[in-house]
C-alpha cells in the first residue's frame, strides 16, 4: 500500500511553473512508473464542454505538464475521457469537448493526435464487492499505462470529486447514469468506484489542486485558489491528502471510507513529501458534508437513518425559472425519470428524485439548485 503524496506549491497555470510543479511533485511522490515504449493514457476530468476557465473540469497546462514528462521517459501519450452522465460519448461530441477544454491546443503543442475512436469493451470483475462487470472505454483497456490526471472539486452527491471519482470517466456517457439508478446511497455508489478503481487500476495520479472548486461542486460551484499540485502511485492515497487540504476529514467521505473498510488506504499513515500543506481551514464545503467535529456516533446513526428517508433530509433539486433555458439536459440525464420539461422551463418530481444530483451536476446554466424541505433545514441544523 503506497501511503505518500507529493505536493508542489503552484500559483499559476503559468506553463513553466506548472511543468516544474508537476516535475517537483511526481518525483516527490517516487516517480513515474517505467514508461520507454509504452502506451500511457493521460486521463483528465473533462465533466462537460463548460470549460476549465470555472474549474469544472482538469486545466490543461497540467495535462501538458504530464504528457511533456511522459513523451522524455520515452512513452507515447494518448489522451482520451468520456465526459459526465448523460453526454454522449460520440466522435462528434468529444470533439467539441475536447475542443472547448483545452485538450485540443495542448495535444497539438505536444503533437499527439487526439483519438476520434469511442468505442467500449466489457469487462469482467468477478471479485468486485458491488460490481462484476463494467463497460469501459477502449483507450482505458488498450493502454499499457494509465495515468489519471484530475481535478479538486466538491461534489454535492459524494461530497469530494478527486483522483477515485476521475476514474468514473472510463465508464461511456450514458452508462453512466444506470449506476446512480442502481446505487442511489452514496455509500454503495462509492463501492462501486472504488470497485472500478480496482480493475481499472491507475499507475499513477496527477491533482490540479492550484484552482480547485468549492460550495456546489461539480459543475456549479465557485472557483477557489488553492495552489498546489499533488501527485501520487495511489489513488486513494490522493485523495486523502486532498481531502485535508480542504479541511475535510477523509473517512467522513464514503469513497475513502469504502477504500479504507478494504485495506486499500490507511488515512492516519498517509504523509505528504515535498512542500509543506497547509489547510484551507474557509474552503465551502457542498451543504452535503457535516464536518467531523459535529460527527458524532449519535448524529452520524441518525443521520443516516435520516439518509435512508431522504426525501426528508437530503436536500432536492429546484428550478431557477429565470435561468433556465429550456435545454432539456437535465430530462434526458434523470434516472429515474423524476425530470420533466413543464412548457419551456425544467420541473422535478421530488417524491420520485433519489437525489443523485446528476442534474444539477450537468446543468451548464447553473439553473438548479438544491433546497432542503423545512423538515430537512431543521433536521441539518441538528446533524450538521
Ligand atoms: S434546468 Fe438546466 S439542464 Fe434543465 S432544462 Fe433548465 S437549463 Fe437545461
Ligand atoms: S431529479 Fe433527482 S433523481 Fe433526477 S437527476 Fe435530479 S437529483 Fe437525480
Amino acid at each position: 500500500m503506497n501511503q505518500i503524496t507529493g505536493s508542489a506549491k503552484c500559483s499559476s497555470y503559468d506553463r513553466e511553473e506548472v511543468c516544474r510543479a508537476v516535475e517537483n511533485a511526481i518525483e516527490a511522490a517516487g516517480g513515474l512508473p517505467p514508461l520507454a515504449g509504452k502506451k500511457v493514457l493521460l486521463k483528465p476530468n473533462l465533466l462537460s464542454d463548460a470549460g476549465y476557465e470555472k474549474a469544472v473540469s482538469t486545466q490543461p497546462e497540467v495535462l501538458y505538464a504530464v504528457g511533456k514528462l511522459v513523451l522524455e521517459a520515452g512513452g507515447v501519450p494518448l489522451i482520451a475521457d468520456s465526459s459526465g452522465a448523460g453526454i454522449l460519448y460520440t466522435p462528434r461530441v468529444m470533439k467539441r469537448v475536447y475542443q472547448k477544454c483545452g485538450i485540443t491546443r495542448i495535444a497539438g503543442d505536444l503533437g499527439i493526435t487526439l483519438s476520434n475512436e469511442t468505442g467500449s469493451q466489457d469487462r469482467a470483475f468477478p471479485e468486485g464487492k458491488v460490481m462484476k462487470h463494467f463497460t469501459v472505454i477502449d483507450q482505458a483497456c488498450e493502454a499499457d499505462v494509465i495515468i489519471s490526471v484530475c481535478k479538486l472539486k466538491t461534489h454535492m452527491f459524494t461530497q469530494y470529486s478527486g483522483a477515485v471519482k476521475n476514474t468514473f470517466g472510463v465508464v461511456p456517457g450514458l452508462d453512466k447514469p444506470v449506476f446512480h439508478s442502481r446505487f442511489p446511497d452514496p455509500a454503495d455508489f462509492s463501492e462501486m468506484l472504488v470497485d472500478l478503481n480496482e480493475l481499472i487500476r491507475p499507475d499513477f495520479v496527477v491533482m490540479d489542486a492550484v484552482v480547485g472548486m468549492e460550495g456546489s461542486g461539480p459543475m456549479s460551484g465557485d472557483p477557489r485558489h488553492v495552489g498546489y499540485i499533488l501527485a501520487s502511485k495511489s489513488v486513494y492515497t490522493l485523495d486523502v491528502t486532498a481531502q485535508r487540504l480542504i479541511s475535510m476529514d477523509p473517512l467522513r467521505i464514503p469513497t475513502t471510507a469504502a477504500a479504507a473498510a478494504r485495506g486499500l488506504v490507511d488515512p492516519e499513515s498517509v504523509v505528504t513529501a515535498g512542500d509543506a500543506i497547509i489547510p484551507l481551514t474557509d474552503f465551502v464545503l457542498p451543504s452535503t458534508y457535516s464536518s467531523p467535529s459535529r460527527n458524532t456516533w449519535f448524529r452520524r446513526n441518525v443521520l443516516r437513518r435520516f439518509q435512508t428517508m431522504g426525501k426528508y433530509y437530503a436536500p432536492a433539486p429546484v428550478v431557477k425559472k429565470e435561468i433556465c433555458v429550456g435545454c432539456g439536459q437535465c430530462v434526458r440525464i434523470c434516472p429515474v425519470g423524476a425530470a420533466a420539461m413543464k412548457g419551456q422551463k425544467a420541473s422535478f418530481d421530488h417524491r420520485k428524485c433519489i437525489r443523485c444530483y446528476c442534474c444539477h451536476e450537468m446543468c451548464q446554466y447553473h439553473a438548479i439548485e438544491m433546497k432542503r424541505s423545512m423538515a430537512g433545514r431543521f433536521l441539518h441544523m441538528f446533524l450538521r
